[in-house]
């Protein structure tokens, strides 16, 4: 037992060890990306559980997606420990919720789990006598998903919303009228949004000494990763789990908050230390992800950043050998950008890149139409993540519906796929009768992969969150099947298959790849247009620090000039670190460079900033992207000296810049 122990330190650093090794009690592992801090808490739980000190079972890891929570139970069963529940807050609070509904809703049905805020957000408008579009009701859809992640109540939102310098889509009056009627709506219908159920699970718990006495039972040991991006109810229901105990390791990077703008706050994180005496805290500093080269631009990114994590910054040290330098590519229009990353994609897997250890991450959702469209060109295979895509189309969301009245008419015991067959059947789809071709083979395959999705989940392994294992064991019916749908659908996954990874920037968080294509890397996308405030801005910002911070081996940034041929000029990102120009520095006579030299006739900088400037593009433009039009020539002046000072003090980082690259 103890050498299975020992193998799981031999994999760490002494600073991971002192994190893996710490007596119970509360740990805190604080330190930038790529440093090991995931695989450290999982070290710490396999330690702890191989050398007798804790069970699996009672250890609940709460980790940021589904994807990363599978990725952590893996890891763990390679190093031999079973029954942890690694889960997200939503999975974890669902079982929670679903185990106790019986008992606590006196044989009451469980209310169903709104897939989409935005429908109801859209009835709930007009109820007060707004006519909201799709955008304004994805707008106030988010609001009150901030509010309620927020702890704060319809009541209270007009006031809340001022002191949190909401940027909100009517008068904020407005706003909280549309709240109140929203939870008057969902209330009438008996549906529940997620967040209703994150709440619920914190009533259980404070509420219902009984239920509160078994779950503490269930969950001794507590892990959340990511810990910097922990709302002010998820933050809530741990502590409801913990119940005054504080056996409890928790880990982030303040430089990686992403989703402030949903109510997550690093405080929590950043202020762990003095929250907890006699914490443990961990700083780790060697990136063990990245090669050297994408560690500086991660550093210099990171560098620019004024928030208020800026003061916990922590410098990456690169532990890997030397790589690729990363590469700036500059295109005149998106498609050219979308077909250059297709074909760039398609030679990689040529390479003998397997298709899965790449990724193409942009910053909204939309922009990803075009990369689907290059790389189904290029006959490469793709995988959509985090993307509303799948579950936003309307066979799938028909189908949705048809399953879910099914768990009424299908008996209990049929399984799972005869049922969803069954189910899907109502919405005329034939297991046996693929259509030849075109839209009616593309619904057809759409709906297979319903069917493929619950093969999947029925094989997966139930493992019982709380209680008696053989009291509660029983076979994954079809109702469990439309609640995970829900949930997924909500938390924007879909089906697997081997390919490349289209993500969005927030989706990609904990993951890695090898090859990391960051496209779309123009102002107005990101930093998008909608980030106004400062405290926006520097959220984009970090957004572009989690991309980077993502790649292994290969990464390429890229934007391109306008959206459509001989459309708009757009700017490069602000968020772009000054270019290696002039081939001087410590990368002169680099071959990289000198090819690049060659190929970019058409990037200059300004004589001001250092901002890069696309000729045609600025040209159009007429001024400097990042200058401020109004500095007088003297002031000018001393600005240029100052730039050069301190790009003279830190290293500027390098990318090779082509521009229209083939
Ligand atoms: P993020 O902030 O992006 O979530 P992280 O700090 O959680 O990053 P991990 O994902 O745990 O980092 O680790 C990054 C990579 O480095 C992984 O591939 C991991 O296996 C590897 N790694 C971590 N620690 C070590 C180590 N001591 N020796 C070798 N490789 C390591
Ligand atoms: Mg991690």
């Amino acid at each position: 037992v103890h050498s299975a122990a020992e193998r799981v330190l031999a994999g760490l650093d002494p600073e991971q060890r002192s994190a893996v090794t710490a007596p119970a009690g509360p740990v805190c592992i604080l330190a930038g990306a790529g440093t090991g801090k995931t695989r450290a808490v999982t070290s710490r739980i396999a330690h702890r559980a191989l050398t007798g000190d804790i069970a699996g079972r009672h250890v609940l890891a709460v980790t940021f997606t589904a994807r990363a929570a599978a990725e952590m139970r893996s890891r763990l069963g390679v190093l031999g420990v079973a029954g942890v529940q690694a889960r997200t807050f939503h999975a974890a609070a669902l079982r929670q919720v679903r185990y106790f509904a019986p008992r606590l809703l006196a044989g009451r049905a469980m209310p169903e789990l709104l897939d989409s805020k935005v429908r109801v957000v859209t009835l709930a408008a007009a109820k007060v006598g707004l006519r909201a579009d799709r955008a304004a009701a994805r707008d106030l859809a988010g609001e009150i998903e901030w509010a309620k992640s927020s702890l704060v109540e319809p009541g209270e939102y007009v006031v809340a919303a001022a002191k949190a310098l909401r940027d909100t889509p009517y008068e904020p009056a407005r706003v909280a009228e549309v709240f109140d009627a929203y939870e008057r709506l969902k209330r009438g219908n008996g549906v529940i949004d997620f967040e209703d159920m994150l709440r619920a699970a914190v009533w259980g718990i404070e509420e219902h000494p009984d239920v509160a006495e078994q779950v503490r039972n269930q969950y001794r040991h507590f892990v959340v990763d990511e810990y910097q991006d922990v709302n002010p109810l998820q933050q809530r229901l741990l502590e409801a789990w913990l119940g005054g105990r504080d056996d409890l390791t928790v880990v982030g990077d303040a430089s990686q908050t992403i989703y402030s703008f949903t109510g997550a706050t690093s405080s929590y994180l950043v202020d762990f230390p003095r929250h907890h005496r006699g914490a443990t805290v961990v700083r780790l500093v060697r990136d063990y992800r990245s090669t050297p080269q994408v560690v500086g631009l991660a550093n210099a990114v990171i560098a620019q950043a004024r928030g208020a994590e800026a003061r916990l910054r922590l410098e990456l040290h690169g532990q890997r050998p030397p790589g690729p330098e990363p590469e700036l590519r500059i295109f005149t229009d998106e498609p050219a950008e979308a077909n250059a990353v297709a074909a760039r994609c398609r030679a990689l897997v040529a390479g003998g890149t397997p298709a899965r250890e790449i990724a193409v991450l942009f910053r909204t959702n939309a922009q990803s139409e075009a990369y689907e469209k290059a790389l189904t060109e290029a006959e490469v295979p793709y995988v959509l993540q985090g993307a509303e895509r799948f579950f936003e189309r309307p066979e799938v969301r028909q189908a949705m519906i048809a399953l879910r009245a099914a768990t009424r008419s299908v008996p209990g015991e049929t399984p799972l796929r005869a049922a969803v067959v069954e189910g899907l059947a109502a919405v005329g789809w034939a297991p046996d009768a693929p259509p030849a071709g075109g839209a009616a083979r593309e619904r057809w395959e759409a709906l297979a992969a319903l069917v493929q999705l619950a093969e999947e989940y029925a094989a997966t392994a139930e493992v019982l969150p709380i209680g008696e294992a053989a009291a509660v064991e029983r076979p994954r019916g079809l109702a469990d099947f439309t609640e995970e749908l829900a949930r997924r659908a909500a938390q924007q996954h879909v089906p697997t298959v081997e390919g490349v990874t289209l993500a969005s920037l927030h989706s990609a968080k904990g993951l890695e790849w090898d090859a990391v294509f960051l496209v779309g890397l123009a102002e107005g996308t990101l930093p998008t247009t909608y980030a106004k405030t400062p405290e926006q801005v520097e959220e984009e910002r970090r957004l572009l620090y989690v991309g980077i911070t993502r790649a292994r081996e290969w990464l390429w940034l890229s934007y391109a000039a306008a959206r459509s041929p001989g459309g708009r000029a757009r700017r490069p990102s602000r968020f772009l670190p000054q270019l290696d120009r002039s081939g001087g520095g410590e990368r002169a006579g680099a071959g990289p460079v000198r090819r690049a030299e060659r190929r970019r006739p058409q990037v200059v900088s300004c004589r001001i900033c250092g901002a890069t400037l696309l000729a045609g593009a600025d040209r159009k433009l007429g001024r400097c992207p990042t200058c401020p039009s109004d500095l007088d020539e003297e002031l000018y002046e001393r600005l240029r000296e100052w730039r050069q000072r301190v790009a003279g003090a830190q290293k500027v980082p390098a990318y090779v810049v082509f521009t229209d690259a083939t």
